[in-house]
C-alpha cells in the first residue's frame, strides 16, 4: 500500500495499493483490448462521452478540489481553479473527436489523402504539483484522438487520479479506455516507458527524469512529448507599473509554494527601479497569507513532503542574501515562508537551478540587451513575463527570450485552447490547444490511383 500523507499535518489521509510491473501490464493490456472499440465509436458518440465526463468531474468539483488541497497541500481557492480547468480541458477537447481532419493534396494519375490515425496505447506519467489538471492535459486529448490511455499520477498524489478513473467509469467511459497505475515512477513508470504496446509517453515532470524517459523510449522508438522544469524570468523595467508588477511577482512565484514549473523565479529588474520595486514587493509579501489549505483566506500552503523542503532550504544557507522573508506556521506541515534573495548574480546556484519552492531571486540589469542576454542565460525556457510601458520593447523582448509561454505586463502561463510547452531543456512538444490533439496522432497519408478514365 502506498500512505498518502497530507502535507499541511503530516498525517496519513489514505492508503492505495501500489501498482507494480504485474499491474502495468495488466493495465496496458486492457487498454489494448479497449482502443479498437474506442477509436471506431462514431466521432459524436465519443463526442457525447467526454462531455459526460466533463459534466460528472463537475458534478463533484467541490468534493474533488477538497481533496486534491489537502493531497497536494494547496488552497482550497486555487484547487477549485484547477479542478475547474480539468473540466474545461475535457470539454475543450470532447470537439476533438470531430474536429481532428486531413487534408487532400493535388498529385499525378490520383487523389492524396492523408488521416490522422490515433497511436493506440499512451502512457500518460504526471507530476505531484497539479495532479489532477495535468492529467486531464493529457488524458483529454490522448482520448479524444481514439487513444486508450494508462495514466500514472505521482506517488505522492495518487488520490485526484484514482477518483478521475471512477468518475470516468461512472459516466459511461468503456472499461479499460482510462486506467490508472498508482506506484512509483522508477518501477511503473519505467515499465510504461519501456513497454512494447506501449505507442507513446507523454511526460511531466522534472528535466531528469525527462531525459532518462527520452533515453528510454529510444528502444522502442516511442513517440514523446516531455513537459519539463523551468527557470523562467520576469523581467520588469523602469517604465512599468511599478506596483503593479510587484503586487503580481509574488504570486507568480509562491502560487502552489513554488511548486510550479512555470514560476517566474528569477525576477529581473532594471536597476533605476530595483529600490522602488523591492519596498512593494515586501509590502505585498508581508501580507500573504500562509497556512490551512482549507481555509479560505490562504494564498500559500506547505510544500509537499519533508524531503523537498530540504532541498528548497538547502538554496537558502545562514549567508544567504535575504533580502524578505515572509511568515510561515511552524508546524507539523512543510512549512517554508517566502523568501526573496536579493541582489543576486545569474551565476549564483538559486538562479541558476530549479528550486521548485517559495524562493525567488532578484537580479539587476541595465538595459533590454543585458535583460534578454539574462533571461536567456538559462537550460531552460517555458514560461516568463516582460513588463513595460513601451509597447514596441515589450514585443521586441517577447520575439527575443527563448521561451515557449510569455506575457506581456501579466502572469498568466496555461490557457485551455492556446499552446503550452517550453523550448530548450523545458521539454518537447505541445499541451493545450489545437497543437497537443494532434501530438496524439499519427499522420497516415493514402495515395488513390484514379487512372485516365
Ligand atoms: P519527477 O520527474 O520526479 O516525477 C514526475 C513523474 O515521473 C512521477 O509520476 C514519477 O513517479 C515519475 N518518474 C520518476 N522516475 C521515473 C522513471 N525513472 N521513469 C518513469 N517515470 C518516472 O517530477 P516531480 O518532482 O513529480 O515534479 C516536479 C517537476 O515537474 C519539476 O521539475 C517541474 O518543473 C516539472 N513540471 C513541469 C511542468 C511542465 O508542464 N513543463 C508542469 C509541472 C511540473
Amino acid at each position: 500500500m502506498i500512505e498518502v500523507i497530507e502535507p499541511a499535518t503530516e498525517q496519513v489521509m489514505a492508503e492505495v495499493p501500489e501498482a507494480g510491473i504485474d499491474e502495468v501490464d495488466a493495465a496496458v493490456a486492457a487498454a489494448k483490448k479497449a482502443q479498437p472499440a474506442w477509436r471506431a465509436m462514431a466521432p459524436a458518440d465519443r463526442a457525447a462521452l467526454m462531455h459526460r465526463l466533463a459534466d460528472a468531474l463537475g458534478d463533484e468539483l467541490e468534493a474533488l478540489s477538497r481533496l486534491e488541497a489537502r493531497n497536494a497541500g494547496k488552497p482550497i481557492a486555487n484547487a477549485r481553479g484547477e479542478i475547474g480547468m480539468a473540466v474545461e480541458t475535457f470539454r475543450y477537447y470532447a470537439a476533438g473527436p470531430e474536429r481532428l481532419t486531413g487534408k487532400t493534396i493535388p498529385v499525378a494519375g490520383g487523389i492524396d489523402m492523408t488521416f490522422r490515425e490515433p497511436l493506440g496505447v499512451i502512457g500518460l506519467i504526471t507530476p505531484w504539483n497539479f495532479p489532477m489538471t495535468i492529467a486531464s492535459w493529457k488524458v483529454a486529448p490522448a482520448l479524444a484522438a481514439g487513444n486508450s490511455v494508462v495514466l500514472k499520477p505521482a506517488a505522492l498524489t495518487p488520490l485526484s487520479a484514482i477518483e478521475m478513473e471512477r468518475i470516468a467509469l461512472e459516466a459511461g467511459l468503456p472499461e479499460g479506455v482510462l486506467n490508472v497505475v498508482p506506484g512509483p515512477g522508477s518501477v511503473c513508470g519505467q515499465r510504461l516507458v519501456e513497454h512494447p504496446d506501449v505507442a507513446k509517453i507523454a511526460f511531466t515532470g522534472s528535466t531528469e527524469v525527462g531525459r532518462s524517459i527520452a533515453r528510454g523510449a529510444a528502444e522502442t522508438i516511442k513517440r514523446v512529448t516531455l513537459e519539463l522544469g523551468g527557470k523562467s524570468a520576469n523581467v520588469v523595467f523602469a517604465d512599468a507599473d511599478l506596483a503593479e508588477a510587484a503586487a503580481a511577482a509574488p504570486f507568480a512565484v509562491f502560487d502552489n509554494a513554488g511548486q510550479d514549473c512555470c514560476a517566474r523565479s528569477r525576477i529581473l529588474v532594471e536597476r533605476p527601479a530595483v529600490e522602488e520595486f523591492m519596498a512593494e514587493l515586501e509590502k505585498t509579501i508581508s501580507a500573504m497569507r500562509v497556512g490551512d489549505p482549507l481555509d479560505e483566506a490562504t494564498q500559500m500552503g506547505p510544500l509537499i513532503s519533508a524531503d523537498h523542503r530540504d532541498t528548497v532550504a538547502s538554496f537558502v544557507p545562514e549567508d544567504a542574501p535575504v533580502a524578505i522573508r515572509g511568515s510561515a506556521p511552524d508546524g507539523p506541515g512543510y512549512w517554508f515562508p517566502p523568501t526573496v534573495l536579493s541582489p543576486m548574480s545569474n551565476d549564483d546556484r538559486a538562479a541558476r537551478e530549479e528550486i521548485f519552492g517559495p524562493v525567488a531571486v532578484v537580479i539587476p540589469f541595465d538595459g533590454e540587451q543585458e535583460a534578454v542576454e539574462l533571461a536567456n542565460d538559462t537550460i531552460y525556457g517555458l514560461s516568463g513575463s516582460v513588463w513595460t510601458g513601451d509597447g514596441s520593447r515589450a514585443l521586441r523582448m517577447a520575439r527575443a527570450i527563448e521561451t515557449g509561454v510569455l506575457s506581456i505586463n501579466s502572469n498568466s502561463s496555461v490557457r485551455v485552447s492556446t499552446p503550452f510547452g517550453g523550448f530548450k531543456q523545458s521539454g518537447v512538444g505541445r499541451e493545450l490547444g489545437p497543437d497537443a490533439l494532434e501530438h496524439y496522432t499519427e499522420v497516415k497519408n493514402v495515395y488513390y490511383a484514379v487512372g485516365e478514365g
